[in-house]
């Protein structure tokens, strides 16, 4: 549909004003979760192109608008819903071409790692590791570094990333890589939801899809949770790093003899990404029989496994249209001081809902001069999922406490598991952030695009509990 809007701009996408109709289902279309700010924007424009959105931000900066952006709807704050601001809805912005002869494959960001990148690549004999929930948006996922398929050996997935297309706040289309616009390629591998323009390309290199892929998985009670992790935190390091593997804590969803129904238990999952199944198993094994084995209430052997069995496990546990709140940490320390601190999170989390306490584990290792440069060996994330907004406020303490007892080891936090207006925690190194609010500075003096979404203060890349005077 064609829309003539008042300064004389053709759109070939929609533009929604407050008042007109379906302005309300634009301004949260897409968005995966139900808790749903109070913000609303001054209006919301489904780009059907990239001239869209060329002319969307021409029209934000006539009319004073900031631009907050859409890739997949995944963001828990839903970041690109400002205030008096301009939506940029990318839904559309969703076609896909792989190059065979270099392995780069060119995505629009709207476009959802699990359900749609993969099962295209697959025809290639190709894969990329995008998030772990299939319906998760490259746009946003990609800016913050992504916590993707076997990030414990690969690194962060925009280390993939080879070049952009950017709008930038001038309405100019630039391509962007190393070479060519190199800082807005280096902030667009990290600087989560401020980056200073829309990117309506990514190239990203892939990967051969694996030979084999081999998954396991063992329930613990959650009273063995302390000598597991412990273990686990210790002896990571020393798995085969072609092993994606995360220790969760979480009410089994199926019965397990031994196990009492609605009680927590403490699972490993692990899989392996190897070029055989020989080589998968053999992976799998120092994991699975562990010194903890004989203790495990269910264990499910290393097995074959697809993609897509590995993208259902993940989606079960993330349901759409429930109220979420969580939060992340970076943590540093000895295996005992993590597992100690994290007593809270693992034992006395909320039973009655599908959420989860996750440690997702990493090696060390030095990744590409990019934005997105604080990790450590371990991060410690949390879920609860609920349905009544009664316990809004209830879980939010809940969470802010027993994050809080993590806060002694805590280096930073994760863009993608993070609510800066809830609690104000560190995303990026402290070279990163000044080189990023430099890039940000040179490249949107006028602050076109939405800048980070905070509390009562600015976010200013650090951690509340140490910055003298914060309560
Ligand atoms: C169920 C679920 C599972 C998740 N699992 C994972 C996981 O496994 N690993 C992980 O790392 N994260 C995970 N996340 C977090 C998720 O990656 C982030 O919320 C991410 O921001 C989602 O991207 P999106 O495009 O879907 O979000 P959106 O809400 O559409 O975008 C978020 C923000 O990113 C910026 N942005 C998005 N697209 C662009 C663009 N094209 N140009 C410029 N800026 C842009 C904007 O600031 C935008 O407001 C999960 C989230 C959910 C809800």
């Amino acid at each position: 549909m064609s829309v003539e809007y008042t300064d004389g701009r053709q759109f070939a996408g929609e533009l929604w004003m407050p008042g007109d109709p379906g302005y309300m289902e634009s301004c949260f279309h897409r968005v995966y979760h139900s808790r749903l700010p109070a913000r609303l924007p001054a209006a919301v424009l489904r780009a059907a192109n990239t001239d869209d959105v060329v002319a969307g931000v021409h029209l934000a900066r006539e009319r004073g608008w900031i631009v907050g952006l859409r890739s997949g709807g995944h963001s828990f704050p839903v970041w690109g819903v400002r205030e008096g601001g301009l939506l940029i809805d990318l839904a559309n912005l969703n076609d896909m071409s792989f190059d065979r002869e270099t392995g780069i494959v060119r995505v629009g960001p709207a476009i959802a790692g699990g359900r749609e990148l993969n099962p295209y690549l697959e025809q290639f004999g190709m894969f990329f590791p995008g998030g772990g929930c299939s319906d998760v948006g490259l746009g946003g996922f990609l800016l913050q570094g992504g916590i993707g398929w076997n990030f414990r050996g690969w690194g962060f997935s925009a280390e993939q990333i080879v070049a952009i297309d950017v709008v930038t706040a001038d309405g100019e289309l630039v391509h962007a890589d190393e070479k060519e616009n190199s800082d807005l390629f280096w902030a667009a591998r990290g600087a989560g939801p401020g980056y200073c323009g829309v990117i309506t390309n990514f190239y990203l290199r892939t990967r051969p899809l694996p030979q084999g892929l081999s998954s396991t998985l063992q329930i613990f009670s959650a009273d063995d949770y302390a000598d597991v992790l412990d273990w686990l935190c210790a002896e990571q390091v020393n798995f085969d790093p072609l092993v994606h593997l995360v220790a969760i804590s979480l009410v089994p969803q199926f019965p397990i003899p031994g196990h009492r129904d609605g009680e927590l238990g403490f699972a490993i999952w692990a899989v392996a990404f190897c070029d055989s199944m020989e080589e998968a198993d053999a992976a799998l094994r120092p994991i699975i029989g562990g010194p903890f084995a004989e203790k495990a209430e269910h264990t499910v052997p290393p097995h074959p496994t697809t993609l897509e069995a590995e993208y259902a496990f993940v989606d079960s546990s993330h349901p759409p249209n429930r109220r979420y709140r969580v939060d992340s940490a970076w943590v540093e320390g000895s295996p005992k001081a993590i597992t100690s601190a994290s007593t809270r999170l693992v034992l006395e989390r909320p039973r009655n809902e599908p959420g989860h306490t996750f440690f997702q584990f990493a090696l060390p290792r030095q990744g590409p001069d990019m934005a997105m440069s604080l990790r450590t060996n371990v991060m410690v994330g949390a879920y609860i999922i609920y349905q009544d907004a009664a316990d809004d406020d209830r879980y939010q303490d809940w969470l802010l406490s027993a994050m809080g007892e993590l806060e002694p080891l805590t280096i930073g936090q994760y863009w993608g598991d993070s609510d800066q207006q809830v609690r104000r925690v560190k995303c990026l190194t402290d070279d990163a952030w000044k080189r990023l609010r430099r890039i940000r500075a040179e490249r949107d003096p006028d602050g076109v695009f939405a800048d980070y979404l905070a509390g009562s203060v600015p976010f200013d890349n650090t951690n509340e509990w140490q910055t003298e005077g914060s309560s």
